[in-house]
């Protein structure tokens, strides 16, 4: 079976890992430092704050933005439940907009619509799903309209583009995850960035129970603190990503031009504004086509995925926190019809053929 997503570990993380053992620093040391400050500087951005996973990057960068009790925050249904649970972390209230079907990220229009209804919205999380940033001209045209706080969602987007600047540096704060499965990773593994030099300060304070100096805690805090161990798998990942961007993006073209002919199914679009790092490539087939699709390709040797089955205010949770079905039509009808396909840089020339050729002869 060809997997859907594999993680790539290398001699660099061997070795790294190696060395953190004998050093027996394994919870905060020197690697994270170094981690933190070559992430950022990957991304563009000024501080970089390594912690625990997503997730914790996510809750930190809203709390980076004074997200507090009551506060509203509008985000994107179609995206992994994190995202809006990191809302509910703070207190606050997460608003749903609706998703461009061709994107499948947030619709300015829709987002503006929203902040026009809802009054005083606080802050907007956006989300650069599998990989393809949001159209970010659009969003912050609203943010100086609406002046909210903008964070980024690029759990899925490392190395993403929008006009040939990477994403994590567009908004007040960004969140990253490097669980095993992402386009590079740490085992589990997050990082917060910022641009802003209190905002940094303020996070470094919440992923560590608050702390400043050696005991004095003067605000709530955390432990979210990535270790040793984790920042140096990801020291040896970060230098590899290019590449691997580079080959999934390749991957990806190579499916384009295959798939043309099919219309059964509908390829990725990619924005000229953008580069779409591929942390997903996925296509659309008719909801009532998808099941037997991934059946047929799981017959034939080739793993799939659905990313997400369920908006996140159809979930049972969100419904028992009063959410109704109903709201944003095109992330409903986009749960019912995206699949996933292999795309990870580890795919071999003639995984991707075989790939391409079981899904030509594909018979509706
Ligand atoms: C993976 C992911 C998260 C959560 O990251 P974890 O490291 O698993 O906590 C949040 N948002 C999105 C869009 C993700 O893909």
């Amino acid at each position: 079976m060809i997997n859907i997503a594999s993680p790539i570990i290398g001699r660099k993380e061997r070795k790294l890992i190696k060395e953190v053992l004998d050093s027996r620093i394994l919870a905060s040391g020197k690697y994270v430092a170094q981690f933190e400050q070559s992430f950022a500087k990957y991304s563009g951005a000024k501080f970089g704050i390594a912690n625990a996973n997503g997730t914790t990057s996510l809750h930190t960068a809203l709390l980076m933005c004074g997200i507090k009790s009551g506060d509203k925050v509008v985000t994107t249904p179609f995206s992994f439940i994190a995202t809006a649970n990191s809302i509910l972390f703070c207190g606050a209230k997460p608003i749903f907009a609706d998703i461009d079907p061709k994107t499948f990220n947030i619709n300015p229009v829709e987002l503006e619509k929203m902040l026009k209804k809802e009054r005083n919205v606080k802050a907007v999380l956006i989300v650069h799903l599998y990989g393809l940033p949001c159209d970010i001209d659009a969003i912050l045209k609203l943010k100086k309209k609406y002046k909210f706080k903008l964070i980024e969602d690029s759990c899925q987007a490392h190395g993403a583009e929008f006009k040939k600047k990477k994403v994590g540096s567009f908004g007040d704060a960004a969140a990253f995850s490097f669980y095993a499965t992402k386009n590079m990773m740490t085992g589990e593994g997050g990082i917060t960035l910022t641009n802003d030099e209190k905002a940094d300060k303020y996070g470094r304070q919440i992923i560590n129970h608050g702390r400043v100096g050696h005991s004095t805690h003067t605000v709530l805090g955390y432990n979210y603190r990535l270790t040793n161990l984790a920042a140096a798998i990801g020291i040896a990942q970060l230098e590899q990503l290019e590449n691997w961007i580079e080959k999934r993006i390749a991957t990806a073209q190579k499916y384009n031009e295959a798939f043309k002919g099919l219309n059964f199914l509908h390829t990725p679009v990619v924005p000229k504004s953008c580069r779409h790092v591929f942390h997903q490539y996925t296509v659309r087939i008719a909801a009532r086509e998808r099941d037997r699709f991934m059946k047929y390709l799981a017959e034939n040797g080739v793993g799939s995925g659905v990313y997400y089955s369920s908006v996140i205010y159809k979930q049972p949770f969100y419904k028992q926190l009063g959410y109704k079905s109903g709201v944003c039509k095109e992330a409903e009808k986009a749960v019912e019809e995206v699949v996933s396909l292999p795309v990870h840089p580890l795919l071999s020339k003639a995984n991707i053929d075989k790939i391409i050729k079981v899904i030509k002869s594909y018979k509706k």
